[in-house]
């Protein structure tokens, strides 16, 4: 899988990923970018960004 911040591949067993609320899911592979993107998406769509993050297997 590909990050979706930076398009880096993730190694297996590595990375994050986040599940939105409404129903995407993101990978990332590392905080900087999961920050990065979520800040990013919260000035767009706010309503939508909720979701949670989950350990990436
Ligand atoms: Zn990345």
């Amino acid at each position: 899988m590909k990050c979706t911040h930076c398009s880096k591949e993730i190694p297996k067993g590595t990375g994050t990923m986040y599940v939105y609320k409404i129903g995407n899911i993101s990978y990332f592979c590392s905080n900087r970018c999961y920050k990065n993107e979520i800040i990013l998406h919260r000035k767009l769509n706010p309503k939508e960004i909720r979701g949670k993050k989950v350990a990436a297997k």
